[in-house]
């Protein structure tokens, strides 16, 4: 990182996104555009990038994989409807963004990262943003993880099918938010699991980084 940018603060651009880009596009609740405008971004990202850290893209964070645009970072939070009392699991931490927003908006945050490298970056990250409601672990998401469990929501931030022990490490009345289905034809899904099934809402459709069995 280079020496200056911690104390560059970014408040205009940063605000020019809530107000230009979220706010347009639906994304209605307050603490979710509050989370939104005070997260800097720009300490996400790599330093080739930091211009571009408030535009409405993804943007790529080494080993292949990229941070989600701003606007499905706000609308995939805005879906859990998240009051401030919540234990939240997230399976892929990939550079920690939608950890940060997350760890605003809840009690405390679960984040799991397959990649070595993207774990350590979070962590670094998430130290220099100042989140420290948040517990990290280099591992496989697809089995959750069970010594915190359960969770009031399981949010996954790559693209795939859900595993068994999602639902499982649920509490009830928890909800399970996803980018399903194949590859480049993911949907939003929202599972909630109540004592007489699980009830399922399908929102937008979207592109994810692939959910990926086992760790680097
Ligand atoms: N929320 C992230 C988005 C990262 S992209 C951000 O704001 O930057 C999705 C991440 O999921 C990638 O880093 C990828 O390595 C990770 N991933 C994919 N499959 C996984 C799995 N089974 N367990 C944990 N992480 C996984």
């Amino acid at each position: 990182m280079s020496p200056n940018r911690r104390f560059l603060s970014f408040e205009r651009p940063r605000r020019r996104m809530v107000e230009e880009q979220l706010i347009p596009a639906g994304i209605t609740d307050t603490r979710v555009l509050h989370a939104m405008n005070t997260v800097p971004r720009h300490l996400f990202v790599d330093d080739a990038l930091l211009g571009h850290a408030y535009q409405d893209s993804s943007l790529p964070i080494g080993s292949g994989q990229t941070i989600s645009q701003p606007f499905m970072v706000a609308r995939m939070s805005e879906l859990l409807a998240l009051e401030g009392h919540e234990r939240v699991l997230e399976i892929g931490t990939g550079c920690g963004y939608q950890t940060a927003v997350l760890s605003c908006l809840c009690r405390r945050v679960y984040s799991i990262e397959r990649i070595a490298a993207l774990h350590t970056k979070a962590r670094k990250n998430l130290r220099q943003a100042h989140h420290a409601n948040v517990m990290l672990k280099c591992g496989d998401g697809l089995l959750g993880w069970v010594e915190y469990a359960p969770f009031d929501a399981i949010m996954v931030t790559a693209g795939g099918f859900a595993s068994d022990v999602w639902m499982e490490q649920l509490c009830e009345g928890g909800v399970l938010l996803m980018p399903e289905g194949e590859k480049g034809a993911h949907r939003l899904v929202r599972r909630k699991k109540l004592v007489a099934g699980i009830e399922e809402e399908y929102f937008n459709a979207c592109t994810f980084v692939p959910l990926l069995k086992g760790e680097l």
